[in-house]
């Protein structure tokens, strides 16, 4: 595992949150700061925890279940944000362990969500997944297919969708591809935009970010072989 997170990272990254709201003309209590724990183990969440940080993300649904049942009977006020694809067989854990979805991408995991969701009793918001750049290799769904497939998780779902999630593409400029996303929320009438890692999320905070998922730059790399 690689080193415990040092909380001097995770301060400079909320006096950056502070300083791009201020600069974009936003209050900085409308955007969230979801630090992205993947492949970190307890002892580098806990000192997060204990400066009283609550928004966690995770990316697999298998690891999340080996991490953070035991960090939330301890800390239950946390919430834990699943930000990594989603097969439908695990839609079941998923719901049981996390409290919000951002990979929301395609009818059948709608479809299994909800299911799980009414079993449950547990009605997680939801983010649905835009493939902004329209990368072949990526999830999320083509802009253009937003209408439809919000109607469907909507109406005959019955999901709670709060908002779009993006990842632009690699080695690009991410703000043409944020403004795409801010513009798809506005004409829907969405009111959350996720948006925004490490390398970009000051632009994202330009273009209207509610929640930024921010890695690296709170826990330091990732061990190699372990980009995703
Ligand atoms: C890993 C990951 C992040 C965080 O990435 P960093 O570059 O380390 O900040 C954000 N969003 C998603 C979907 C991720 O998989």
């Amino acid at each position: 595992m690689p080193p415990t997170c040092d909380l001097l990272n995770y301060y400079k990254v909320q006096a950056i949150i502070d300083k791009a709201s201020q600069e974009a003309q936003r209050p900085k209590n409308a955007i969230s700061l979801i630090a992205v724990s993947k492949h970190f183990n307890q002892q580098a969440i806990l000192p997060l925890l204990k400066a009283g940080h609550r928004a966690f993300g995770e990316n697999k649904v298998q690891e999340a279940a080996a991490k953070w049942p035991a960090l939330r009977t301890q800390f239950p006020d946390l919430r834990l944000h699943l930000i990594g694809a989603l097969q439908s067989n695990k839609a079941a854990q998923a719901v049981q362990i996390f409290d919000v979805i951002h990979t929301l991408d395609r009818p059948k995991i709608a479809q299994a969500l909800a299911k799980e969701m009414q079993r449950q009793g547990r009605y997680l918001p939801c983010f649905i997944e835009i493939n902004c750049g329209r990368e072949p290799q990526k999830a999320g769904i083509n802009p253009e297919e937003l209408g439809e497939f919000l109607h469907y998780c909507r109406i005959k779902c019955g999901l709670n969708i709060i908002g779009l999630m993006t990842i632009p593409p690699a080695h690009h400029n991410p703000g043409p591809y944020f403004a795409l996303c801010q513009s798809l929320g506005k004409k829907y009438g969405l009111e959350h935009l996720s948006m925004g890692m490490s390398n970009d999320f000051p632009e994202a905070i330009t273009f209207g970010a509610s929640f930024v998922r921010v890695g690296s730059a709170i826990f330091g790399p990732r061990s190699p072989g372990h980009q995703n």
